[in-house]
């Protein structure tokens, strides 16, 4: 018998990519499967990305580069941290890494040990739990609600601090919710956190360019007075529609007042994966430098299917909805349906042809709560909304 440790009996799983499995699978029966499970953009790399990336390994980009990053993506991260933040950040400040999950896991690693606890939104992305638990520290949820709009309480966040909290965490837009943090919010817990200053913060800011009706989003980077504690997750996957590439960034304090984090993770690096492949870096810049036009488009066809997700569901027995300001989920609230949230996910994949994903999926105060991802044609959404009115109407609990 082999011996593995604990820890790996502790880590969670996506249930996104579960449901993308099974509802392949369905759709490989012959079925008519509507996917609204799945977290990434329906749209394709715009082409100039694709046609950078092609053209740095014709040009011979084909080796390893620096463990944090080529310094032109950096600094590419670097003007697009000033467009989107106001904020100038050093090259020395930027991780390039495969993906925005590896930030987690580096900042997570780097923190959490038994005896520590790290606090993470719920319902939010399962990995920020799955991750904490691996570390043997006690994951203390931070709760979003939705009589909140989803966004996190600064009141509510700073009242679970204790001596032993190591590390916060943070996401706004947020998966799954679509939930937006007000500034004012924003201001009141960094105000707080003065009084913790051995307190670190990762804000998970990857849909920072998805938000709506006017709602802005707000860096954690504005605040200088958090920023030697500060870790910003970000990356190019929803933004450019560029998730198979596993390209992300993350922003790290650098030196010895900011706890040398940023020559702690370009260690992990060294030790886990080197670099990211080059031609995706260069890809990556073009992202940064290239034309907007294809985001902006995205973002359109987004805000449209938006309303009409909202509109729709708010139209199903037993269903509400608030309207999300950001990213690309819907949660609506389906306690009035008498369907455990689970169930009616399984249910609605394997007799009503949709894809949907639990609420308890992201946390326990996701019970009541079906995530639905409008990153599918308005087409495609109409006909679920209408299988799923169908499904209610007919189905009992
Ligand atoms: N953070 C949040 C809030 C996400 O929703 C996701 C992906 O779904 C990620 C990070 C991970 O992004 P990536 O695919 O670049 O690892």
């Amino acid at each position: 018998m082999l011996h593995t440790v604990a820890a790996f009996d502790r880590l969670g799983e996506e249930n996104a990519f579960a449901v993308l499995a099974r509802a392949t699978a369905l759709a490989a029966q012959g079925k008519d499967i509507i996917n609204l499970g799945i977290g990434q953009p329906d749209f394709k790399t715009p082409a100039h990305i694709v046609e950078a990336a092609i053209k740095a390994l014709r040009d011979g980009h084909h080796g390893y580069t620096p463990a944090t990053g080529l310094l032109q993506t950096r600094e590419a991260v670097v003007r697009r941290t000033l467009t989107m933040t106001g904020v100038e950040v050093s090259p020395e400040n930027v991780m390039i890494l495969p993906g925005g999950k590896p930030t987690m896991y580096a900042a997570i690693v780097m923190f959490g040990e038994p005896g520590v606890e790290i606090m993470y939104p719920d319902p939010g992305f399962p990995i920020y739990r799955s991750m904490i638990e691996f570390t043997g520290a006690t994951p203390v949820p931070i709760p979003i609600r939705e009589e909140n709009g989803f966004a996190f309480s600064a009141e509510e966040t700073l009242a679970l601090i204790t001596p032993n909290t190591r590390l916060i965490i943070l996401n706004s837009p947020a998966n799954p919710t679509g939930g937006v943090t007000p500034k004012a919010e924003i201001d009141k817990l960094v105000k707080g956190l003065e009084n913790h200053p051995d307190v670190a913060i990762m804000s998970d800011e990857i849909y920072d360019v998805m938000t709506y009706d006017g709602e802005q989003h707000t860096s954690l980077l504005k605040y200088p007075e958090i920023r030697n504690r500060l870790i910003v997750l970000n990356g190019w996957s929803k933004t450019w529609a560029m998730t198979g590439w596993r390209m992300g960034w993350s922003i790290w304090p650098n030196g010895e007042q900011g706890g040398n984090l940023y020559d702690k993770v370009r260690k992990l690096a060294v030790n886990c994966w080197s670099c990211v492949n080059a031609p995706s870096q260069f890809a990556g810049i073009a992202a940064i430098d290239g034309p907007q036009d294809d985001v902006e488009k995205m973002m359109r066809a987004f805000d449209n299917r938006r309303k009409i997700v909202v509109e729709g569901l708010n139209d199903l027995p037993g269903v509400s909805c608030i309207t999300p300001k950001g990213a690309f989920y819907a949660f609506p609230n389906i306690s009035g349906t008498g369907w455990k949230a689970k169930k009616l996910a399984s249910e609605m994949l394997e007799n009503a042809g949709v894809a949907l994903i639990g609420g308890p999926d992201f946390g326990i105060l996701g019970e009541g709560y079906i995530r639905l991802s409008y990153a599918n044609s308005e087409e495609n959404i109409l006909r679920a909304l209408e299988r799923m009115k169908a499904f209610l109407q007919n189905q009992a609990a």
